[in-house]
């Protein structure tokens, strides 16, 4: 039998008999490392998988080796953020003169670096709506090289038909690539569903405490040898000490995993049934338009969702938001505590136009009791009717 998620967390990436009893891997601060004969130095020594510190000391390696067993690849590679994983990717299979298929939907700064660096490579990029499915196979051209999806999608959590697209990919000869930071290695297991390589803003649910930045790129043994060599070829290696952090992160990543989606499913119906709610953009809530993808691929939910307000009203939603207790008003997610910030998804789509009036709010739900969030948002929503009754 297969060991169960839960206690992969707790043994993966750490070898007490070899580390003198601790529980912990320690952190190995490294540039060099010595090597023991001149064959060794040349060809390597399996059973001690470090040769440089930049791609990664034993503290690094224990971390990429967790992640890829437990979302069910076979080697992950850890680089200093989410959008150097990201980049560095992208950048290990595009080559000049090709075109690639990226989701509408996906993270601002993955846009900017398809939109900008890539297409100053020479790469040409296709925008495509994120709720296409296989309908994606209309938008191929002879060298589409990869899919790039992200599922939900950024700001609005549309769900993507992963498997159907992995499919398109695959029998057109393309990869399909995906940014599952929200699904996190426990909920959305990418190689199950087609992808062959996957990324993570590790900075996120991974580390879990708003104190690292963090990326992974997780692949498939056919493409091995290809992402370890892409991915160091741009040297952002990660710090031993932030893997140590994000490898503690790990250990508790289901326990917080399940309170975030209980307190964020609490907020999120409370916000549902709010007068000045115009839409809730939550995948985990059955009347969501997405719920019944997430709910087939997906094993659960991330704390994050969006809703979007009936106002334009600016200065109201500032009275809202800035006054706020519980919620940091701030960028990132995935740590232990809740957060808002306004977004625009009108400003960046181009497959789908968003034309939707009112407000969009993105909440990152945290570990606090949601009662208090939901007084601190009930008395934030009856500041934003006070501005709208005087205007
Ligand atoms: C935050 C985020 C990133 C970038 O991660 P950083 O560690 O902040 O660079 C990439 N993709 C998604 C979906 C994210 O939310």
């Amino acid at each position: 039998m297969p060991l169960k998620d839960e206690t992969l967390l707790v043994s993966l990436g750490r070898d007490p008999d070899n580390n003198y009893g601790c529980v912990n891997t320690a952190i190995y601060r490294a540039s060099t490392i010595s090597h023991q004969s001149m064959d060794i130095l040349e060809n390597g020594d399996p059973s001690r998988p470090v040769r440089y510190g930049r791609y990664g000391t034993p503290t690094v390696r224990a971390l990429e080796e967790a992640v890829a067993k437990l979302e069910g690849g076979s080697r992950a590679v850890a680089v200093s953020s989410g959008k150097a994983a990201v980049a560095s990717a992208l950048m290990t299979f595009c080559e000049q003169g090709d075109h690639i298929l990226v989701a509408d939907s996906v993270y601002g700064p993955t846009r900017s670096f398809a939109s900008g660096y890539l297409t100053r490579m020479g790469i040409s990029v296709t925008y495509f709506d994120p709720c296409m499915g296989e309908r994606v196979e209309t938008l191929f051209q002879k060298n589409t090289r990869l899919i790039f999806a992200e599922s939900p999608g950024s700001l609005t959590f549309e769900v993507m038909d992963i498997p159907a697209m992995a499919r398109v990919a695959h029998r057109n000869g393309a990869l399909m690539m995906m940014d599952n930071t929200w699904g996190t290695p426990l909920y959305f297991k990418s190689f199950k569903h087609g992808v062959d390589v996957s990324i993570h803003a590790g900075t996120k649910y991974i580390v879990g405490h708003s104190d690292v930045m963090l990326g992974l790129v997780v692949t498939t043994p056919a493409l091995e040898e290809r992402v370890v060599s892409g991915i160091h070829d741009f040297g952002a290696s990660l710090s031993p000490d932030d893997a140590f952090l994000a490898l503690r992160g790990l250990r508790t990543m289901d326990v917080r995993l399940e309170r975030h989606e209980k307190n964020m499913l609490t907020v999120a119906r409370w916000l549902r049934d709010r007068p000045e709610v115009a839409e809730v953009m939550c995948p985990a809530l059955p009347e969501d338009p997405h719920y019944a993808l997430w709910r087939r691929d997906f094993t659960g939910s991330s704390g994050l969702f969006g809703i979007r307000l009936h106002t334009d009203n600016r200065d109201a939603v500032a009275a809202m938001i800035d006054d706020l207790h519980h919620f940091g008003m701030g960028y990132s997610w995935g740590g232990y505590e809740s957060l808002v910030v306004p977004q625009y998804p009108d400003r960046s789509r181009t497959a789908v136009p968003y034309t939707k009036p009112g407000y969009v709010l993105r909440f990152h739900i945290g570990l606090e009791h949601p009662d208090d969030l939901i007084d601190d948002l009930s008395a934030g929503l009856d500041r934003l009717n006070q501005v709208i009754s005087r205007t």
